[in-house]
């Protein structure tokens, strides 16, 4: 397990030296989890002082390039919680906690930020990935939460030049 947590640390640290200033002094806690069941890759948490980046164990065996492209979308969750004051902080947090909506803006951000410095080809991979074993019904939902979808990461990447 430690074998795991250390290779999404380093990625973690080279992504934001290279790319995430907003996460540079902010205190990080990177680990493996059993508690995601199968349906989410990884997740970020938020405390005021801290964040927290748990990566399913089922990722494992994602490709280097896929495991960049999560952790750059963790990390533009950290970003965007960083950049924002209390209040903005605060009206964010009751949107998400009671919308569907709120939730899954905050996935089309991050993705999007993922996109806009410069990591589309990995989020491509990323979502390649998990696509290739979902079924329709399956992708439907994933859609439906805010996640962009390898067509769109290289439609939207391409429109602004980082493809
Ligand atoms: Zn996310």
């Amino acid at each position: 397990m430690r074998k795991y947590t250390e290779r999404y640390k380093n990625v973690a640290k080279k992504l934001i030296r290279k790319s995430f200033p907003h996460m540079m002094d902010f205190p990080l806690i990177v680990s493996e989890t059993n508690f995601f069941g199968l349906n989410y890759s990884a997740g970020y948490t938020y405390g005021l002082f801290f964040g927290m980046i748990l990566v399913n164990k089922k990722c494992r065996n994602y490709s280097n390039k896929a495991i960049v492209g999560l952790m750059a979308h963790e990390l533009s969750h950290g970003e965007s919680l960083n950049k924002m004051n209390f209040r903005i902080f605060l009206k964010f947090l009751i949107k998400w906690m009671f919308t569907k909506k709120g939730k899954s803006e905050f996935e089309t951000l991050a993705d999007r930020m993922t996109i806009e410095k410069g990591y589309a080809q990995e989020l491509y991979a990323l979502r390649l990935n998990i696509n290739k074993k979902a079924t329709n019904e399956r992708k439907k939902i994933i859609a439906s939460k805010g996640y962009m979808s390898s067509k769109q990461i290289r439609q939207y990447a391409e429109n602004i030049g980082k493809w």
